[in-house]
């Protein structure tokens, strides 16, 4: 362990948002971290409390300005960062005790503020011991962030507004990372972006050298290089995908699910089907073959998941066009379904669209849709119990009255966070999160398996 020395100043951390953003702030906890700074878990404990606030939907802007609230009347020495810094007079206007505002990924910018408000001790070497790098994630999985930024224009979201056009890291450094994160104990690597399909396309695909190999910075060669990766222990870690687009090269990872180099696990951003509403919500890769191309998928690698967010309401849509959504989920048959009401983000062209939905029109939508594809994940799930299954631990519980000991954990179907849960039950107490144990699946519900450790 590091030796605090009594300068070290503290930093406190508050982050919202998307895991884009949790990636953000471990990138910033880790640079104030070699700066000399040390992290407080409460208000009271520090010097200055950051805020890394999302300011995507007007709920989560609420949410931040809550937040920002909060840091302020338990600590007072508040910075804010974030997607929210893009609108610094609204901030100010409601917390003029605000330190500094800066806007996302300003790395600099920020840790420049933090050393104006609590200046760093002695610099980078009071530590005796270096840590690696800080995680906000558990130790056994982890964000690893591609690109920032997105080319395309889609009607509903301002994202390209807040964090500009596609920048791609250089696939090197993204390699490194990964490599790092796996030798620090990253069991599972959850691949971020705003489209991860699109990675490269803004730096040519530029290859470079890797381990004497050159790699190009494209999302096949990463899904390649990254599901050559081993763990100290010799074992292959997780590799999921997520914000892909369903381009043509998509096929090209297929395959390498079905040799078990990635995780059989695709998460499309579909957000409709009607082509009338993909046209005016201007999605990239709206093309009618996607049942078709989904077929072909579940034919080169039978157990690929692939998970989809949808918006209800938007602007224009017809119920003939809801019903096209409705036959469209009961042919693809995806295996999980996240569902949004369309909500008018400030900023965004979809607002000045005609043919609002009324609210309650939206509601009733949004529960018709979550009634079908619930029904869709109990069969999908049901279709799982007797087969014995890959489950990563996330926790291990106390013993019971009993003695018994249950832990949660998640199948190759599930992404922290957003998917379901793998419930043991009956696990040996030597069970450590992060281990990946065969799994006798034996109840399902709508959402989540139940099972014990296979003999
Ligand atoms: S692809 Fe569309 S929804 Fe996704 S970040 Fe880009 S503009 Fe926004």
């Amino acid at each position: 362990m590091a030796t605090r020395l009594p300068s070290q100043p503290k930093v406190g951390m508050v982050s919202l948002g998307c895991p884009k953003a949790l990636v953000d702030s471990e990138r910033i906890l880790t640079r104030l971290r070699a700066d000399g700074y040390a992290m407080s878990a409460d208000y009271q404990g520090a010097d200055v409390v950051l805020v890394n606030t999302c300011g995507f939907l007007d709920s989560a802007k609420e949410e931040s300005l809550a937040a920002i609230g909060e840091a302020i009347s338990e600590n007072g020495r508040v910075i804010v960062t974030g997607c929210m810094g893009s609108e610094a007079e609204l901030i100010r206007a409601k917390f003029p005790a605000v330190l500094a505002i800066t806007g996302a990924h300003q790395y600099e910018a920020v840790v420049e503020a933090v050393h104006e408000a609590a200046p760093p001790g002695q610099g980078p070497f009071i530590d005796l011991v270096p840590q690696p790098d800080i995680k906000l994630t558990p130790r056994h999985y982890s964000y690893l962030k591609i690109s920032e930024g997105c080319n395309h224009s889609c009607s509903f979201c301002i994202i390209p507004q807040l964090r500009g056009k596609l920048v791609s890291r250089r696939i090197d450094a993204v390699l490194r990372e990964a490599e790092k994160l796996v030798a620090a104990g990253t069991r599972e690597l959850l691949v971020i972006s705003q489209d991860t399909s699109a990675y490269g396309v803004d730096i040519g695909h530029e290859p470079r050298e890797f381990h004497g190999r050159q790699v190009r910075a494209h999302m096949t060669d990463l899904a390649l290089e990254l599901g050559g990766l081993r763990t100290p222990e010799g074992e292959q870690p997780w590799v999921r995908l997520h914000y892909v687009y369903p381009y043509p090269h998509v096929d090209a990872v297929i395959p390498l699910m079905a040799d078990g180099l990635l995780t059989p696990y695709l998460d499309i951003p579909f957000q409709h089907a009607s082509p009338s509403v993909l046209k005016a919500m201007k999605r990239p890769a709206n093309e009618a073959k996607v049942l078709e191309r989904l077929r072909q998928w579940r034919e080169i690698c039978p157990d690929i998941a692939v998970r989809s967010s949808f918006v209800v309401g938007f602007p224009g849509e017809t119920e003939q066009d809801f019903a096209y959504l409705l036959g469209w989920l009961e042919e693809a048959q995806l295996d999980r379904v996240g569902a949004f009401r369309f909500e008018p983000v400030e900023g965004a062209a979809a607002n000045m669209l005609a043919g609002a939905v009324p609210e309650a029109v939206k509601e009733e939508r949004y529960s018709r849709l979550m009634e079908l594809t619930a029904r869709i994940s109990a069969e999908k799930l049901a279709a799982k119990v007797g087969r014995v299954l890959p489950v990563i631990i996330d926790e291990v519980g106390e013993p019971d009255g009993d003695g018994d000991i249950g832990a949660t954990g998640r199948s190759q179907a599930d992404a922290p966070e957003i998917d379901g849960n793998v419930f043991l039950r009956n696990v040996p107490a030597a069970l450590q999160p992060g281990q990946v144990v065969n799994t006798c699946v034996e109840q399902a519900d709508e959402h989540d398996l139940f099972g014990y450790i296979a003999g």
